[in-house]
């Protein structure tokens, strides 16, 4: 009988050490210590052994009873700790990983070239102003030198929104807005969208353009130059030429269109300045005295030059870009060049 107790005492023990959830626990519990356990057969079968060793039979029973019921209690609450303590690792916040960094955006490259553009003007005592983008054919045209017949208008594909209204194709009708609105000495720059029917490589139906206007007494085509001359230098560095050549736009009269020296090869000649050593970044003039006349100047004492250039055209330059869509398309593996 001794034997058996401590077979069972074993076993119980043995058996208890290699559990591993409290489900397990209690079928234990059941096995050894439940109405039909191990040790409660053990206390059965205690009438066939002889009265005399009955006694001390029943105090070893009873003492493994007791010493199961510890250690079940014992493995109870090492299992629920267990337990415990998966769930906290599970639900731990690691407070030492490094946080998530907000991404942080930069400017787009055609600001940044306008703000360097304005920065110039700004130094030689411009101030910068804006007008409307839908315009009345009368601002885009007519105040413009541009009469209906004038073939200019075939020469501009513009997005018209009815007859009278349409999307502004220059800039230029904020110089009429401001010389309607102040009498000389006129000195802005008007940066701004404009829009036109057009769309390739290098033509997109909406661009920036940077128009520039001066009017004062005594304003000859040196000032022109050499106001255009020191932007050259100021935009592109101080080593570059620039070139006036003989054109024809509308609302000036003479009118030049202006080229920088390749920034690229330095005038030697290359690719992007096809061979000829100049690119062309602006279109310039005096202003034709019938525009000053038809805001109300007095064209004996006045006169005054302006010039516009597209500020796509200018970054694509500066940085060597060479399709306009990727200003537009918000691919941030392009933009996050301009950090
Ligand atoms: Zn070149």
């Amino acid at each position: 009988m001794e034997a058996k107790i401590q077979s069972v005492r074993a076993s119980a023990i043995e058996e208890c050490s290699k559990l591993e959830n409290l489900e397990q626990l209690q079928q234990l519990r059941v096995k050894y210590l439940g109405k039909k356990g191990e040790v409660t057969q053990l206390l059965r079968g205690m009438g066939s052994i002889p009265a005399d060793q009955r006694p001390l039979v029943g105090q070893m029973v009873n003492r493994l009873k007791s010493e199961l019921e510890q250690l079940y209690d014992q493995k109870e609450t090492e299992l629920e700790q267990q337990v415990q303590q998966k769930r906290m690792q599970m639900e731990a916040l690691d407070i030492t990983l490094p946080g998530r960094k907000p991404k942080i955006g930069s400017l787009h490259p055609l600001t940044l070239v306008l703000d360097e553009i304005k920065q110039i003007f700004i130094a030689m005592g411009y101030q910068v102003v804006e007008g409307p983008e839908i315009e009345t054919d009368y601002y885009n045209f007519e105040a413009l030198n541009i009469p209906k017949d004038h073939p200019a208008r075939d020469m501009q594909d513009t997005f018209y929104i009815t007859e009278e209204f349409l999307l502004r194709s220059q800039t230029s009708p904020v110089q009429i807005h401001v010389m309607e609105g102040q009498e000389p000495p006129v000195r802005i720059i008007a940066p701004g969208k404009v829009y036109r029917a057009d769309s390739d490589l290098t033509h997109s139906p909406m661009f920036h353009q940077v128009e520039g206007l001066l009017v004062d007494q005594g304003v000859t085509f040196a000032d022109l130059k050499g106001t255009l001359q020191a932007f050259a230098k100021a935009l592109f560095g101080s080593e570059t030429k620039t070139r006036f050549r003989p054109s024809y736009f509308p609302f000036t009269e003479p009118s030049a269109e202006v080229d920088v020296s390749c920034i690229i090869c330095r005038g030697t000649g290359c690719r992007v300045c096809s061979n000829t050593g100049w690119l062309e970044i602006l279109g310039s003039g005096m202003v034709d005295p019938r525009v000053l006349a038809k805001v109300g100047y007095d064209i004996d004492k006045v006169s005054g030059f302006a010039f516009g250039m597209g500020i796509e055209r200018i970054t694509m330059l500066k940085y060597g870009i060479n399709d306009i869509r990727l200003f537009f398309t918000n691919d941030q593996r392009f933009l996050n060049q301009f950090k």
